[in-house]
């Protein structure tokens, strides 16, 4: 036997944890403060996994040589706040499953993008005959990933939460795509502290690792130059990014610089809507270079890719009005993009629980391009007093159903209903993915 494991929580990424920790030989015990659901407990069952529900044991839970703490979980909560206390090191699913595997790993974060990025990242390296896999904050957990396949290369979304609590983690290619306030509730709403955390992501890597950042993001660009100590840095941006590795835009074109050899790849067949998605696209081109893809699987691999469900998702047009569901955009940086792709009059769906939202950004896009808002919120305070200086007409509703038939009366032809709510939704939906397809049901009911 290897060791004793805890695990706190049992959700996709302590399961996982528990998982992995078993199959490579160590004593694992589960301890989860609410109910653990049924099938997770058949698992733990099958695999001998002792676990306890509806309550953290401490003295149990100490009898470790580390424990594993899913996201989630507040250490400083009044069950746990003894922990600190035993010295017993505390690590992330991401740090654990770190440990067990030896498979290149692509690390991407950041405030926006990273499915996005990740999933185009993944789509790349798979066309090119890679054996990888994706995971991490995207499907199952980093751990459970390993637990099961026996990829060569791991494509891992990772948030802020899931990096707070590594220690060697490293990433072989580590992707920042921005940093822009978020989550600020978890970090004291100070956003250094959550930009800290971000950049964890790039602290342990070395010189032959590479960091490709988003150089735009003046706020990403300082915070590298802050705490990137070692890794070979390989900036990407529309602003003519310096360096011996450098990927930028011109004319539709996506340049990659590596050193004096230069690859273009045209992006006009591109599917996907907005200036973000092709810096996503120009932070995957980057990392495929770093793998030596053929340019002409990247070329038909950034064709053939479509939008992911819930980001700037086209619906339906009905009567020439197209519906467009953006559930996804939690933040306000998210909604910006958003709102800058409209390509026409827009009838904007807003609202849910603020995470310290700070508006004043929206303001000329909303003066602009939105006729009208219809928020969607139990708590529409700030949004009214943001923007009722600057849009006419803005209705209160408390369902998507109310949401999208007013949307509906107030468009004209050519226009735009978006829902790209800046905001999180658990005030009324059970997630964004139900806010999305409650909003994609109710524009099919029209
Ligand atoms: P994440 O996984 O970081 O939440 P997603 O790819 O799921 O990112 O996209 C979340 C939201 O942010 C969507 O509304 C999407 O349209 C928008 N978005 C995607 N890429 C970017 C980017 N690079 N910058 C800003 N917003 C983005």
């Amino acid at each position: 036997m290897k060791g004793r494991v805890s695990v706190l929580g049992s959700g996709e990424s302590g399961r996982g944890a528990a998982i992995l920790a078993k199959k490579s030989g160590f004593k694992v015990f589960v301890s989860d403060l609410n109910k653990i659901p049924k099938q997770t407990k058949l698992t733990f069952k099958k695999l001998s996994i002792d676990y306890e529900e509806n309550k953290h044991t401490l003295d149990k839970i100490i009898k470790a040589d580390r424990i594993i703490k899913s996201p989630g979980i507040d250490i400083n909560s009044d069950e746990l706040v003894d922990l600190k206390k035993s010295g017993i090191d505390v690590i992330s699913e991401i740090e654990f499953g770190f440990s067990q595997t030896n498979s290149k790993i692509i690390g991407v974060t950041g405030s926006n993008g990273k499915t996005t990025t990740a999933t185009m990242i993944y789509n790349i390296l798979k066309n090119s005959g890679s054996n990888v896999g994706l995971a991490g904050n995207i499907g199952k957990s980093f751990s459970e990933c390993i637990a099961e396949n026996n990829y060569q290369v791991y494509v891992l979304e990772i948030s802020s939460f899931q990096l707070d609590n590594i220690i060697g983690f490293t990433p072989d290619i580590s992707v920042i795509t921005n940093i822009s306030p978020d989550h600020l509730d978890r970090y004291n709403y100070n956003f250094d502290e959550y930009i800290k955390s971000k950049l964890k992501i790039t602290v342990n890597q070395s010189k032959n690792q590479f960091l490709i950042f988003n150089s735009d993001n003046k706020v990403l660009k300082k915070a590298v130059k802050k705490y990137s100590k070692k890794a070979t840095l390989f900036p990407y941006g529309y602003n003519s990014p310096k360096g011996n590795l450098t990927t930028t835009i011109i004319n539709k074109s996506i340049i990659v610089k590596e050193k004096k050899n230069i690859n273009m790849y045209n992006t006009s067949n591109f599917s996907l809507k907005g200036r973000h998605n092709l810096l996503n696209a120009m932070a995957a081109v980057s990392v495929a270079r770093l793998l030596n893809v053929s340019n002409k699987c990247i070329r038909d691999s950034l064709i053939s890719f479509s939008n992911v469900e819930h980001r700037l998702e086209e619906v339906l047009k009905i009567q020439n009005i197209t519906y467009i569901n953006d559930s996804k955009a939690t933040n306000v940086n998210a909604t910006f993009y958003a709102l800058e792709s409209m390509e026409g009059q827009t009838i904007w769906i807003a609202g849910g629980i603020d995470k310290g939202n700070d508006y004043k950004e929206l303001l000329p896009l909303v003066r602009e391009k939105v006729k009208s808002i219809v928020c969607i919120g139990l708590d529409n305070e700030k949004i009214i007093e943001s923007f009722s200086p600057v849009v006419d007409v803005l209705v209160e509703t408390r369902s998507m159903s109310e949401a999208v038939k007013i949307a509906h009366k107030l468009a004209n032809k050519k226009e735009y209903v978006l829902l790209s709510p800046a905001c999180s939704s658990f005030d009324l939906f059970k997630n964004f993915e139900d806010r999305g397809n409650q909003f994609k049901k109710a524009v099919r009911n029209l």
